[in-house]
């Protein structure tokens, strides 16, 4: 746990932490395997969140000793492009994890290039093969973000059996994966949606809150149960104020009204989006361990 948080939740300063563990593992995968652990990751077209998101995850992959294959496609590419460059990284010994960088253009398939995928390398665990796995609770590669949310709920709380915890959202990146980690470790799971009824008293009487809706500080501070503990991954843009250029970054939680309430809580920035990089290291080292017939490295 960290020790100079009082009820804040630093993902920062945990994403770093793991981020240096993945990093010291890798010198002993390179050794026994004969070549680092390698990451490839797709970007069709000029999205530029696409282009930063891209951008830092190979600087953060170099940055741990691994190896980064970077594949820039222009935003007119084929289907059939897309889908037979997927089918060479599969085939292609030295790559290890596979990221396409999600939305792809609307003209593409996104459903299909995803099926494409090996699940032994799927490092973003959205292939139908890895969404099984985990509904089965059998060894596979989970998705980066809802992972992350997990660690720090299980560095924070430790045991999490018999907690009453609820999922804002049931997106398949965020939601579902979410609520099946958390069931995976004996809570008692709600998901809720858009069409749920009576959403604040569900809220009310859970002792961990997922938030991943979307919606600027959706959920009030008393909406919360006195000494729950909240992950918050919404990532909300407000309009800027007056003698602002951009607005303010906020989650789905209104921080400041839930912190009173909160035994902890994400802060958002700082909070889940580290860790959702440092979980994609940790996956490629990990795909790469399973891959060569190594054990999982420890502590990861
Ligand atoms: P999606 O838009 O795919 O899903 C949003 C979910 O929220 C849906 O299930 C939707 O319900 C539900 N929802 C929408 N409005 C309400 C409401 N009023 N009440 C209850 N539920 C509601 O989003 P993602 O899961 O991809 O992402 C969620 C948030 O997390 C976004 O802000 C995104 O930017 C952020 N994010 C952050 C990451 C990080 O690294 N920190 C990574 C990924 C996402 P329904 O299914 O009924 O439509």
């Amino acid at each position: 746990m960290n020790a100079a948080a009082s009820n804040i939740i630093d993902g920062k300063d945990f994403a770093a932490g793991l981020r240096e563990k993945v990093g010291a593992a890798v010198p002993a995968f390179t050794e026994s395997a004969g070549r680092a652990p390698g990451l490839a990751v797709v970007l069709v077209g000029d999205d530029p969140a696409s282009q930063i998101y891209v951008g830092s995850k190979v600087k953060m992959t170099r940055a741990a000793g691994m190896e980064s294959f970077e594949h820039r496609l222009p935003a007119d590419t084929q289907q059939e492009a897309l889908e037979a460059l997927v089918k060479q990284l599969n085939s292609d010994d030295a790559v290890d994890g596979i990221l396409v960088q999600l939305p792809l253009p609307s003209h593409l398939d996104q459903q299909a290039v995803i099926d494409l995928i090996d699940p032994d390398k799927d490092v973003d665990g959205l292939t139908p093969t890895s969404t099984g796995r985990l509904a089965l609770g059998i060894e596979g590669l989970v998705p980066c973000t809802p992972l992350g949310c997990m660690m720090l709920l299980k560095d924070r709380l430790g045991d999490l059996s018999g907690k009453d915890a609820i999922v804002l959202g049931r997106s398949i990146l965020v939601g579902k994966p979410m609520a099946q980690l958390l069931l995976a470790e004996n809570c008692t799971v709600t998901v809720a949606h858009s069409r749920t009824r009576d959403l604040k008293e569900r809220v009310c009487e859970a002792d961990i809150v997922v938030a991943a809706v979307g919606r600027a500080e959706m959920v009030k501070g008393d909406w919360l149960k006195q000494g729950a503990v909240v992950i918050d991954v919404g990532i909300n843009r407000l309009e800027p104020a007056e003698g602002e250029k951009k607005g303010r970054l906020v989650g789905d939680v209104d921080y400041a009204a839930a912190t009173p309430h909160v035994s902890a809580i994400t802060p958002v920035p700082g909070g889940v989006g580290p860790m959702t990089i440092a979980c994609l290291l940790r996956n490629t080292l990990v795909a790469a361990h399973r891959r060569a017939g190594l054990a999982d490295p420890e502590g990861l």
